[in-house]
């Protein structure tokens, strides 16, 4: 589903299995932010494919946190695609993970961040795994929040170092930014500043009690 120009979104549509919606930033440079499950890739390759995109021609996989649902397919890759994710991150799951776990090729931390010719912020959002990254992309407007907020709800935090009352801090945090598209690590994307103004509120009203 392309959004706009530059971005296709790759929702996940299955609900009998778990995985992530992946978004190809499209450009002189490409880059696939959340390749997702690896038994599940097949959804990624099908839609590049429509979009006549090879995994060779994938700069840069961004991963917004660790957890397999998002991150696994990174091995999938072709060799020449780098890899990114927050160092925090890194080293938290990297206590967990196999062998298998793939080396980041450079980490991303608080603060701006250019790939190829797109500029971003990266906002380090605590609370669902201790080192889950938001990517903002001031140009679009367009915030990509991993598992830190959805339509209508928020991320875990009883995995393996969730903490409730980080992730309120990081949903506050990113309520603020100036954002026309929300796009969700699952289910629905929000587009539109008074939808996701209207999706934070609900937030903060409904889960913050719990948090
Ligand atoms: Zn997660």
């Amino acid at each position: 589903m392309k959004v706009f120009d530059g971005l296709h979104a790759f929702l996940w549509r299955i609900p009998t299995q778990n995985n992530c919606n992946a978004y190809l930033i499209d450009g002189e440079v490409k880059i696939l932010v959340d390749p997702g499950h690896r038994h599940l890739f097949g959804h990624v390759l099908k839609n590049l494919a429509l979009l006549d995109i090879y995994l060779d021609q994938i700069d840069v996989a961004v991963v917004t946190h660790g957890h397999p649902d998002h991150l696994e397919a990174v091995t999938q890759l072709h060799a020449s695609t780098m890899f990114t994710m927050s160092g925090e991150e890194y080293r938290n799951i990297k206590k967990f993970a196999g062998p298998g776990m793939p080396e980041p090729d450079f980490f991303l931390e608080e603060g701006d961040v250019t790939i190829g010719e797109h500029r971003f912020q990266v906002v380090m959002t605590p609370g669902h795994s201790p080192g889950s990254l938001c990517l903002y992309w001031p140009d679009k407007k367009a915030l990509f929040t991993g598992d830190v907020v959805f339509f209508q709800g928020i991320g875990r935090t009883d995995l393996p170092g969730g903490n409730g009352k980080e992730l309120k801090n990081s949903i506050q945090k990113i309520s603020q930014l100036d954002t026309e598209y929300l796009f969700t690590g699952h289910g629905e994307i929000l587009i539109g500043q008074e939808a996701i103004k209207a999706n934070f509120k609900k937030i903060q009203a409904y889960y913050f009690n719990y948090l």
